[in-house]
Formats: C-alpha cells, structure tokens, sequence
C-alpha cells in the first residue's frame, strides 16, 4: 500500500508504550503521558517527570474510558481523588473526540 504522505526520515528506535484505555501500542511521542507526583496528577507532555506514569491516547474516547473506570488508578496505583478527576475531565476537554489519524484516510 503505497504512502501518500512521508513523515520525514524514519527514527532510529521510537519508543513504544501502550494506552491505559484501549491497549493499542502507539509510539511514545504520539500519548499523552500521565504522571503522579508528590503534588497529585498531572499531564506531562514532555515525558520527563519523574514518578509513576500512565499513557493514553490524545483523544476523548480513550479519557472517557479511564474517567469511567478505575484503570487509570490502577496504572498510577493511586486513588484517584474529585480534583484528579475535574484536571482529567478539563485536559479531555480540549482534545479531539477520534483520533484523526484513522479519518484523514483520503477517499481517491
Ligand atoms: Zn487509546
């Protein structure tokens, strides 16, 4: 199947992790990480905090799965408290509803 779009060189080695919610493995850079601190839970877009952390895609089908469900207490073995819950739902807020990546598919 021939590629329409090129995305630059490919990567030497791309970090795989999988998504707390449908348990699809997609490269590092393309989930969002969540990561539990000293200070509670917190988004960590750069990956690079320290502490024990969970990934997920960057769409709301995979954050309404976890909100509804205790895996992302689980993942991050912590209780999720109202508060975690209320950054969870507001960080889902800004992100698409479907990944894009499945509906650019163009229709030649
Ligand atoms: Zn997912």
């Amino acid at each position: 199947m021939p590629s329409k779009q090129q995305r630059g060189p490919k990567p030497k080695h791309v970090p795989q992790r999988t998504c707390i919610a449908c348990r699809k493995v997609a490269g590092k850079r393309s989930l969002i990480r969540i990561v539990r601190t000293e200070q509670g839970i917190e988004m960590d877009p750069t990956g690079k905090k320290a502490g024990r952390g969970a990934y997920l895609h960057p769409n709301q089908a995979c954050w309404k799965a976890i909100l509804t469900g205790n895996r992302l207490s689980q993942a991050l073995r912590t209780p999720l408290s109202a508060e975690n819950r209320q950054t969870l739902t507001a960080f889902m807020a800004g992100l698409p509803e479907q990944e894009d990546e499945e509906e650019v598919l163009s229709t030649a």
